[in-house]
């Protein structure tokens, strides 16, 4: 048996930013109570340790009572609301908010001022969309698939809009966002504006890009990736559509090993947010079962 592991597996530039800053915050910190807004990431393993180190995770703002606080911004931003309620109660920001986010932020806030409707491609409850509906204006909508493109093509036409912004999650699929692209200009009156702007993050571009290659080609595919991990399942689905032997995983402990050895040819590929020693651990397991090469 031979594994492949995909050579974009593991950390993205925007999350190894935000973790290795939030632990050179807390290794220089002076008594200062340091919390992170929501998950830094989407891997519990990683949150474990950032919560060893002394990291207090928080879902709200409003529960920091202490007065020398420093709050962690994760790679996923937060909402407009939420900067100015750190502004004005004094509260000290590290912002680690990735740059493609924030440029996404600026894209949206420049288009709402120009009177465009919003139609941003993600999941409705993802942190990412949350801040970035916050900069949408009025008139927006979330859509996470294209089942949604009829009710939204209505509510344009409700409010008569005549200009509309399409937008994705920075994670979000290619192929989805294809898609929904396609049936937005096929549906809409030909007087009504239509901007595409591709904000969908290289690393994931490549990453997906990657892991449909890799499916194809060999008999098993492990995942590894938080299962709240918006990229990881997307991941898992690309996946799984060319190789019905795919599974998704948090840690080595999930691996079966009478299931493994049913296969010659294992391909690994892991989300965003999964460090390089989680998959270290599922190689060293695969290893384990019997001798096998790995590229
Ligand atoms: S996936 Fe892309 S946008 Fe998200 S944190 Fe990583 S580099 Fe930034």
């Amino acid at each position: 048996m031979e594994i492949i592991i995909g050579k974009t597996a593991g950390f993205c530039y925007g999350v190894k930013r935000a973790v290795e800053g939030s632990i050179e915050q807390i290794e220089n910190s002076k008594n200062e109570n340091i919390y992170c807004l929501g998950e830094l990431v989407h891997n519990k393993q990683v949150i474990m340790k950032l919560q060893d180190k002394g990291i207090n995770f928080i879902d709200n703002l409003k529960q920091i009572k202490v007065k020398n606080a420093k709050v962690i911004i994760r790679a996923h931003g937060i909402t407009k609301e939420e900067y100015k309620f750190a502004k004005d109660n004094n509260i000290n920001i590290e912002d680690y908010t990735c740059p493609n986010v924030s440029k996404v932020h600026e894209i949206v806030n420049e288009y709402a001022k120009k009177g465009y409707y919003i139609l941003l491609c993600g999941k409705k409850t993802h942190p990412e969309n949350i801040g970035t509906a916050s900069y949408c204006g009025k008139y927006f909508s979330v859509i996470e698939n294209e089942e949604e493109i009829k009710n939204v093509i209505e509510n344009i036409k409700k409010i008569n809009s005549n200009k509309i912004l399409i937008v994705a999650q920075t994670t979000y699929s290619l192929n989805k966002f294809k898609i929904i692209q396609e049936k937005i200009i096929e549906n809409m009156d030909k007087n009504v504006e239509i901007v595409i702007k591709d904000t969908i993050c290289r690393a994931t571009k490549i990453r997906q890009e990657e892991t449909e290659e890799l499916s194809k080609k060999v008999d098993y595919m492990i995942i590894i990736g938080g299962k709240n991990s918006s990229n990881t399942n997307k991941l898992y689905e690309i996946a799984k559509n060319n190789c019905k032997n795919t599974i998704l995983v948090e840690t080595e402990q999930e691996i079966q090993k009478d299931e493994i050895h049913k296969y010659n040819l294992v391909g690994i590929m892991a989300g965003a947010s999964t460090p390089k020693d989680v998959i270290n651990d599922v190689v060293k397991k695969l290893e384990k079962q019997e001798c096998m090469s790995s590229f």
